[in-house]
């Protein structure tokens, strides 16, 4: 059998994939099994932060890997304190607790804000309020966090205390309060799987008024949007908002397994020995790759982000079968007068490899994507989304 029966027929049937077979990449280029070259427009769903095989990455993984692949969390490894230190130096949060994966950074800040309104409210307040539309994982208990009913339907029950609100509207949020106390309210500064949707500033602002108010945790997921995703290291800063707690994953080990909740002042020592823990969590491996993504997210690069944003977004502005153009820094999304679906599929057959995000074709490229790459993936873009449709 081929690769694609042995999937077929072994792989457990979760994920739609596309017709093609990656066998080895290079920065934001890939190659399939007929050596056909793709520019590479989403970096494994935002994961590959610095392109596939950065070399300074692979330098930091491999000098580990020869060191200690692992070791359990009842030793101290370098790279899981250095790792720690600077994600906190770089945002003021105080501690970090170390994952796998963006789901589980959720159920961290979840089991967080749990804890920290027990401790100071008792047992009734455990509510957690996320928003409508929201994407937070697939565990049963980030799915009941997650906005989107059709996630839901088919795992009942899912975790209870979870309650939803239409971003953009305050008062709803402020009755689900009213209505049962909440521990938490839980964001995404700009919806990913939702559609690629930024929350309106002075939304954002207001929750976090109200949590500063109430003495509600706000939760900011950066799990798509963070690590220089959108133009500043977490997005939250883009919108100048202090959250409690950040959860992280996808970019910051850039290609391997690594997730982090982000605890801050009120949260800081809310967990402590035996509340939480992870088998993997803090990989030395991991986190000497995430050293070397997040010691390179500068001012310079992100800068950089931003430009290249702001050049596809006026390169996607108005033109022909575009209708329009959403998201924050490298995350961005078109809504085409094509289905986003038939976008990406003739954008493969041109070589630009691209996303969906419901009706939206999502853009996630490489932080680093040289510019001419970007250019000529953008030219692609733009002739099919321009394209008659005479039977093709
Ligand atoms: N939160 C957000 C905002 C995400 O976009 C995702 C994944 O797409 C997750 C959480 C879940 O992350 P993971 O697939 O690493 O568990």
């Amino acid at each position: 059998m081929n690769v694609k029966e042995l999937d077929a027929a072994y792989v457990a049937g979760t994920y739609k994939r596309f017709p093609l077979e990656i066998v080895r990449g290079q920065g934001s280029l890939v190659w399939d099994e007929q050596g056909k070259e793709y520019i590479d427009m989403g970096s494994g769903i935002a994961v590959t932060s610095f392109g596939i095989g950065d070399p300074e990455w692979k330098q930091a993984v491999t000098d580990q890997l020869n060191r200690v692949q692992h070791m359990s969390n009842l030793y101290y490894t370098e790279p899981c304190a250095k790792l720690a230190e600077m994600l906190c130096r770089k945002t003021g949060m105080k501690k970090v607790f170390f994952c796998n994966s963006g789901a589980e950074a959720n159920e961290c800040a979840i089991k967080a804000a749990r804890k920290y309104a027990f401790d100071h409210y008792g047992p009734e307040r455990y509510a957690i309020a996320t928003l409508k539309n929201s994407f937070h994982g697939r565990t049963l208990t980030t799915l009941a966090a997650t906005g989107q009913e059709h996630y839901h339907e088919l795992f009942q029950p899912l975790t209870p205390g979870f309650v939803h609100a239409e971003a953009g509207n305050m008062a709803e949020l402020e009755a689900l309060h009213s209505a049962q106390p909440l521990a938490a309210v839980m964001i995404e500064c700009v919806q990913g799987e939702g559609g690629v949707l930024p929350l309106e500033p002075g939304y954002a602002k207001a929750v976090e008024a109200f949590c500063r108010e109430k003495d509600v945790l706000l939760i900011v997921d950066e799990v798509q949007t963070g690590n220089g995703r959108s133009g500043a290291l977490y997005a939250y800063m883009r919108y100048g908002i202090e959250p409690d707690i950040v959860s992280t994953a996808k970019g910051l080990g850039g290609g391997l397994p690594l997730g982090a909740a982000l605890l801050g002042e009120k949260v800081e020592n809310v967990l402590g020995f035996g509340d939480h823990g992870s088998t993997f969590g803090g990989n030395p491996v991991c986190c000497a790759g995430a050293l070397s993504i997040l010691g390179r997210i500068d001012e310079p690069l992100l800068q950089s982000v931003r430009e290249k944003s702001d050049y596809l977004v006026s390169a996607f502005t108005g033109k022909p079968g575009i209708q329009a153009v959403t998201g924050l820094g490298l995350m961005l999304g078109l809504k085409t007068e094509k289905s986003a679906a038939r976008v990406v599929a003739r954008c493969m057959e041109e070589g630009v490899l691209c996303l969906t995000a419901k009706d939206k074709v999502r853009l996630l490229p490489a932080l680093n994507i040289p510019m001419a790459l970007l250019e000529k993936a953008a030219q692609v873009i733009l002739a099919v989304c321009a394209e008659q449709e005479d039977g093709k």
